[in-house]
């Protein structure tokens, strides 16, 4: 809290203190508090329900506000005014009290980090493991000459946002092109952001085809979760505008890049971005670093024969993941030991337990791994597969 609403999209659209002023019947005349302030939410504090001030709260900063509306009755057209003023951490605290102020959901908004692998290349990421998070997926800018390339525009149209934002400070050119490497929500959906200005959205075929079918129903879904749903609220399917099925080569300002499909592995439409000048490998969710992969929309034969490919690259070669640091080809020997290893624990848990207990073993087997979360889906299909 404080100085939190500097980098945040609603906060910095509002003043310190706002005003509206409503005259019925005089409409022509009214003032009304900026459209970022419907993005607050309401803070109901029992028994406190009659105090002419109530709090707000920003979803994604975590900064409080006092809001307060007086309505005034006249013979000629009644007047309405609100005042919204923002309030630092102690203010908050010395008002509703410290058990109020703790009781709200950690700020969503997680912020990005930078890692640059090359001149022409930087990867940004939460680096966290849950929804509200993209859970960790990385996106990646391919700089070239006046222009930048984007692969995997995070998971909401509020973190493209922040990209750009990022991106433009950072003096990057124009995004021109998207690429999104499969249909997952954290890889695709704030591919919206850069559609809207103009950017061209590539998608494997059948990665678009899922996107159609699956997005609209899980990003509603979303929507009506709450406190969650506060980071959706303007999201969208992403929508493809080219489709590839074979390699594409681009230039993008002078640097070369290969849109590769390299599945069914991770998903049924897998795509990979060589950067071949460069030495480098965008490759998506065929590579999980420090994260158990996800298995939802697996083919455990095709993915690693992808991984297999991606060790006849050149020595020296980086790989940046879809999730988690980059790093050379020790990372997509550690993704084939993993599933290696899972292997071997759904065998014995077959023989000790009629299958029982595998996501156990496997975070006993990986302690250090993150994104927990997707060891029951993993032990299903796996246990399918073996
Ligand atoms: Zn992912
Ligand atoms: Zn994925």
């Amino acid at each position: 809290m404080g100085t939190g609403f500097v980098s945040c999209e609603i906060c910095r659209e509002l003043k310190t203190v706002e005003t509206s002023l409503t005259k019925h019947g005089w409409e022509e005349n009214d003032r009304l508090l900026p459209a970022a302030y419907r993005r607050l939410v309401e803070v109901r504090v029992a028994g406190r329900e009659d105090e002419p001030r109530s709090p707000r709260y920003c979803p994604l900063c975590g900064t409080f506000y006092s809001y307060e509306s007086r309505y005034e009755y006249f013979a000629n057209g009644s007047e309405d005014e609100e005042e919204l003023r923002r309030l630092t951490g102690e203010e908050a605290r010395a008002w509703l009290g410290d058990a109020v102020v703790d009781s709200f959901p950690k700020p969503l908004f997680s912020p990005l980090s930078a890692t640059v692998v090359d001149e022409h290349v930087v990867v940004f990421s939460t680096g966290g493991e849950d929804l509200a998070s993209g859970w960790g997926a990385n996106a990646v800018a391919i700089l070239g000459e006046g222009e930048t390339l984007l692969v995997d525009p995070l998971v909401a149209p509020v973190y493209a946002r922040e990209l750009a934002r990022l991106l433009a400070a950072r003096g990057a050119g124009p995004v021109r092109r998207v690429v999104t490497t499969h249909h997952h929500t954290d890889h695709s959906v704030g591919a919206s952001v850069f559609a809207e200005a103009g950017a061209e959205v590539i998608a494997h075929a059948d990665s678009a085809a899922r996107m159609a079918a699956e997005q609209p129903a899980l990003l509603a879904e979303r929507k009506s979760a709450w406190p969650v749903g506060t980071l959706f609220f303007d999201a969208v399917p992403a929508a493809p505008t080219r489709l590839v099925t074979e390699p594409l080569e681009l230039s993008v300002g002078g640097v070369r890049a290969v849109v590769r499909p390299c599945g069914p592995a991770h998903t049924p439409g897998d795509l990979r971005v060589d950067l071949p000048d460069l030495g480098v490998v965008v490759t998506g969710d065929l590579v999980f670093h420090g994260y158990h992969p996800n298995l939802e929309h697996a083919d455990l034969d095709g993915w690693r024969r992808g991984l297999e490919a991606l060790l006849c690259e050149p020595a020296g070669t980086v790989f940046v993941p879809g999730h988690g640091a980059p790093g050379r080809r020790e990372i997509v020997e550690a993704q084939l030991a993993w599933f290696e290893a899972a292997r071997e624990e759904a065998g014995r848990a077959r023989a000790d337990a009629g299958g029982d207990g595998l996501v156990e073993r496997l975070l006993v087997r990986f302690p250090d791994h993150r994104l927990a979360a997707v060891l029951p889906t993993a032990a299903r299909v796996l246990a399918l597969g073996t």
